[in-house]
């Protein structure tokens, strides 16, 4: 059976959804940077570089369309590597962004030189803990570089005037100190978000372990109840044809008391061999693991089963509708699987709507999707039940009472089935006023 149950991301997809957080984050930066300067120079007046600032922004902007076109093309898993040494590569491009800023506007004067640690978290949590070193390193070695260029006259220092009384770049033991608390949070930053990252990591590969032990344990149980369900009805099989001859007389003649013994064993023993073929076919679908999916026509499975059905209804008088589109286009999945799906939820509508009461079924065809809905007027699902419906066993209390048979199994086929096909089953319900069943499936699964 498809690979439904387990939630966990592959590092991979998980990475490309990380790169594209980033992708937009890059535009948010954007809007950030030219809001700022914006209000630095035209509302608080301090006197900025503005175009060699917004001249960075440009290239941030060319860069953010480039970065997004590459990542697309790159966006397959066989990159994944590339994407990595991509992503390094970037974040060296945008400190060096980040450092150009800085020295456009006022360089150790600028209190956001701090924003250099965002690049540090940013690596701590896409890339390797040697990766995320090399650019704390990288990020320290190129603001110092801006500050003891601009202190040694290498680089013109844009003093942010106005702000501080006297240039804070003229101050060296100011400069040694905000240098060294600069490298030293660096420093830190890297050391902490790696660890939580890689603490993350190792509970991941735990939490994958675990989950594949479950799997085979899951596995090994259902192996053992299709045994023993299988063994069960081979015997079942047996006694129920056991009694068939002797209730019917042919073993000589009965009288009232055995003939009502016989009948209660009969029905019991059949209300049983429903429920070991039901048990049978969930644990099979549990332990399929690969179908042979052909295409088929759901047109003359809708005739089938509507024929086949309405005898049914027919019989406890209720009217049974059928509303299908006139072509529905072949699907591509299991037939008897499909056939048993809808069949399942037919036959839910038909035990749980009193006699005189109405069944609906819609069949569509749309955007390839093939949706099926039986409605009803039964006795509906208690709204505390509805979540559980489809769990293996469980019946809702109202239910139990109106109907002794049941297996509590038919739902939970049906949501396999639908899995199997990648689709999916849900209801709608209102207690005492009926049910409304959807199931989905894509057509050419
Ligand atoms: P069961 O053999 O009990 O019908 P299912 O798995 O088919 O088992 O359904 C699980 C439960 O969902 C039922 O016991 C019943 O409580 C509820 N249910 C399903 N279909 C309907 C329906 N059409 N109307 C009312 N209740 C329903």
């Amino acid at each position: 059976m498809r690979d439904a149950h387990t939630n966990i991301i592959p590092a991979e997809e998980r990475l490309i959804d990380r790169v594209y957080w980033l992708i937009n984050l890059r535009w948010i930066a954007i809007a950030g940077v030219v809001s700022t300067v914006y209000i630095a120079s035209e509302i608080l007046h301090i006197p900025l570089e503005v175009f060699p600032l917004y001249g960075v922004v440009f290239f941030l902007i060319v860069n953010a369309v480039l970065l997004r076109w590459v990542i697309v093309y790159f966006q397959d898993r066989k990159f994944f590597k590339k994407m990595k040494t991509l992503m390094s590569f970037q974040l060296f491009l945008d400190l060096f962004y980040l450092a150009a800023l800085i020295h456009f506007s006022g360089g150790i004067e600028n209190p956001f030189y701090f924003y250099f640690i965002f690049h540090i978290i940013i690596a701590g949590i896409l890339l390797s803990r040697r990766a995320t070193y090399l650019i704390a390193t990288y990020a320290s070695a190129i603001f110092l570089i801006v500050v003891f260029c601009e202190q040694c006259g290498f680089l013109t220092h844009h003093c942010l005037k106005g702000v501080f009384s006297a240039p804070l770049s003229g101050n060296f033991l100011y400069l040694m100190g905000a240098s060294f608390v600069f490298m030293s949070t660096l420093y830190i930053t890297a050391y902490l978000t790696t660890s939580i990252s890689i603490q993350l990591t190792e509970r991941e590969q735990s939490l994958k372990v675990a989950n594949k032990l479950l799997k085979e344990k899951d596995r090994v149980k259902s192996e053992y109840v299709l045994r023993v369900t299988h063994d069960i009805k081979e015997d079942l099989a047996a006694i129920h044809s056991c009694i068939e001859p002797v209730q019917k007389g042919i073993t000589g003649a009965l009288n009232e008391r055995q003939t009502d013994l016989l009948r209660r064993a009969r029905v019991r023993s059949k209300q049983l061999v429903v429920f070991v073929d039901a048990l049978l076919e969930i644990t099979r679908l549990k332990l399929t693991e690969k179908i042979e999916m052909k295409y088929f026509s759901v047109n003359e499975l809708v005739q089938e089963i509507q024929e086949m059905f309405a005898v049914s209804a027919q019989e406890k008088q209720i009217s049974f509708e059928v509303c299908a589109d006139p072509d529905i286009p072949s699907m591509k999945g299991v037939r008897v699987y499909v056939h048993e799906a809808i069949l399942n939820l037919l036959n839910n509508s038909l035990k749980y709507t009193p006699e005189k009461g109405k069944i609906v079924w819609e069949i569509r065809n749309h955007q390839n999707v093939l949706f099926v809905k039986i409605s009803d007027t039964g006795i509906g699902i208690p709204r505390e039940d509805l979540p559980r419906i489809f769990e293996e066993f469980y019946r809702a209390g109202n239910a139990k009472e109106r109907e002794k048979k049941g297996t509590g199994l038919g739902l939970s086929i049906t949501k396999a089935i639908a899995e199997m096909h990648h689709g999916k089953v849900w209801v709608e319900s209102e207690l005492g006023k009926g049910t409304s069943v959807y199931l989905e499936f894509p057509s050419g699964a």
